[in-house]
Formats: C-alpha cells, structure tokens, sequence
C-alpha cells in the first residue's frame, strides 16, 4: 500500500493532493493543515470528486501533522506564499519555523518517510529539512522543475512546435539563481543552435528567460497564487520517487560544493530512481556549472539565516 501524506492543504496541496488520488498506486492519502477544517474539508471535496472513478483511496485529515503515521511520503506544501514584490528567499524566516514544526513531528511516527519539500524558498527548506532529519532521511525539494515546465512552455510557444519535441532543463535555485540549461534544450532531438540553423529560425533567449522567471509573479498578481503548474510538475517527480520511473527531472537533492560548509539543496537534473540519479553535471558547460555552484551559495546563504532562527 502506499501512503502519501500532504502537509498543507492550501492552494497548492489542494492541486497537489487532487492529482494524487487519480494516481492509482495511492491507497492512502492523509491531509494536514493547522487551519480548523480546511483538510477535512479538503478531504470531503475529493471524496465527491472520486466518487463518479468507481475505486476506493482511504482519506483521513488532521489538524497536526503529529497525527500522520506510517507514511511512504510526506509532501510540504505548508507555509506561507509570495505576495507581489516579495521574492521566495523572504519568506524563509517565517516558513522555518513550520518546516521545523512539521519534520520534528513526524519523524518517529514515519520510519520510513521520504519527504517531498515544496514550501519556499524550497532548497533552503528542503535544506534545512534534511538538517533536522539529521540528514539520516531520504528529503527532495521540487527544486527547479516548475522552472523547467515554465522553459518548455515558452520554448515550444516561440518555435512554434509541439510540447512532446522540446527538451531542456532548468537547473540551479528555485527562483532568482535559476539557471536556463540552454546546452540541454533539443527541439525534436536535435540540438537547439543546429535546429534553429536547419529551420532558419530565430529565438529570442532573453525574452524566454524573463517569461521562465517571471511568469509565476503575473500569476500570483492575476490569480493569488498558482496552483496547476505546481500539481503537475511536482506529480512527475513524486512518481519518480514511488515508481521508480528513472525519468530524468530538475529535483534538488543535497550537493556538497568546496567553497561551501554543508551540502544544500540545489538542481542538477537527473535520473530519479529511488537510487536518485546518475546527474547530468558532466555534460553541462563550464558556464553552466559555475552558475549552479553560484546558486548553490546563494541557497546556502538562505538556509543559514533560516537554521539561525528555528536554532534560537
Ligand atoms: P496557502 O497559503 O494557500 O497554503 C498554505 C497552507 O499551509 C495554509 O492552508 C496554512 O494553514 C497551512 N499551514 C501553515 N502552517 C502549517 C503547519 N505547521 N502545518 C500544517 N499546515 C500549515 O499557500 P500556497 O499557495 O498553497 O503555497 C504553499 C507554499 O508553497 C508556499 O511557501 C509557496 O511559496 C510554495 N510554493 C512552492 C512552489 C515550488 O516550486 N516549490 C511553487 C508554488 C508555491
């Protein structure tokens, strides 16, 4: 049986947790969030929605994530949001504390627990989850594959081809240190500089950055918050985790760089097996590199902060 468990039923764990229960290895979903009634009634509205699929998933909700037990998976989706003009690293003091209330909870009643961290600014979390697990539990941040979701969004718009021709990654920190791996991007299997050659085509490289980092701001702006981008990039990479599908995707899984204390959480993208890996770090350009380890520092300067506050 596997158990999965959403800590955090607001906009996100709401998307996330719909789309759990048409994965049909999920036999037991369990909902947590502390405002009174939300996962419960969370847990209501998916059973109506289920109800017209003909199969049966247990869903219990709790107010406190003490109450999960025996979970395969728990996924964060607890803390608080960006409001427009704030960046994901501003959120890492308040949000420390609920990582820290959530992961010292659960560890004893879920031995076997992987976790899934998405709260932001999600490196330094899943960072810091990993810290207090004692980095003895298997933790992954979503890392940047909302980013790279975003990447070949516009990558197929611009080119004007179909989402199945276009690969490429984004690597690096979850928000501003994102880094474009344009020596990835292949456009029906053949390199992006060759394709465009071939197909006397052009693209703008500045204008598909911009839309990759800034298009999650004009959602917030118009809509509060997103939420399908989110439950459909963090699916792939949760079936990863129980599948095993071996897909390579841009998670963040801890690294440890020279220049840097302890490892942190950054995208290198990857195999995800339950083996987690092998990366793709030797084939990308030296540029490329230097950029990850940049972001790297970046993230570990955020979850240093971050360790301060919940160590006070
Ligand atoms: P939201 O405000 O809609 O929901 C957050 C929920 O967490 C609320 O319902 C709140 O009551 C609950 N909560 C707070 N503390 C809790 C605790 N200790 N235990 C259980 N529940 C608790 O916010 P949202 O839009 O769903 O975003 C959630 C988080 O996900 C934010 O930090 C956001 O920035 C992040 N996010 C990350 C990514 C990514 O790519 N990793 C993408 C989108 C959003």
């Amino acid at each position: 049986m596997v158990h999965v468990a959403v800590v955090g039923t607001g906009r996100v764990g709401q998307g996330v947790a719909y789309t759990l229960i048409f994965e049909r290895y999920v036999e037991k979903l369990t909902l947590v969030d502390i405002k009174p009634k939300v996962a419960e009634m969370v847990k209501e509205e998916l059973y109506h929605g289920l109800s017209a699929h003909g199969y049966d998933i247990e869903i219990e909700a709790f107010e406190h994530s003490k109450y999960i037990e025996n979970a395969d998976l728990i996924v964060i989706s607890a803390g608080f949001p960006r409001k427009p003009g704030m960046t994901r690293r501003d959120l890492a003091d308040e949000n420390a504390k609920i990582i820290k209330d959530i992961v010292t909870s659960t560890l004893d009643n879920n031995p076997k627990a992987w976790y899934f961290v998405i709260t932001n600014p999600v490196d330094a979390m899943a960072t810091l989850a990993y810290k207090l697990a004692e980095r003895k539990r298997t933790v992954i941040g979503t890392g940047t594959n909302l980013e790279t979701a975003r990447f070949r969004t516009i990558l197929s718009r611009a080119l004007k081809v179909p989402m199945r021709m276009v690969e490429g990654f984004v690597g690096g920190e979850h928000g501003l240190a994102a880094v474009p791996l344009w020596s990835t991007v292949k456009i029906d299997g053949t390199p992006l500089e060759e394709y465009l050659k071939e197909n006397k085509k052009e693209i703008n490289k500045e204008e598909v950055v911009n839309y990759v980092k800034g298009i999650s701001m004009e959602v917030i702006k118009a809509l509060g918050g997103t939420r399908w981008g989110p439950a459909g990039s963090f699916i792939e990479i949760i079936r990863g985790i129980v599948l095993n599908t071996g897909k390579f995707l841009s998670y963040a899984i801890p690294r440890k760089f020279d220049n840097i204390d302890e490892p942190v959480h950054v995208t290198v993208p990857a195999r995800l097996t339950r083996s987690l890996g092998p990366d793709i770090w030797n084939q990308l350009t030296k540029d490329e590199q230097e950029k990850i380890k940049e972001a790297a520092y970046a993230i570990y300067q955020t979850y240093s902060r971050a360790k301060n506050v919940v160590e006070k």
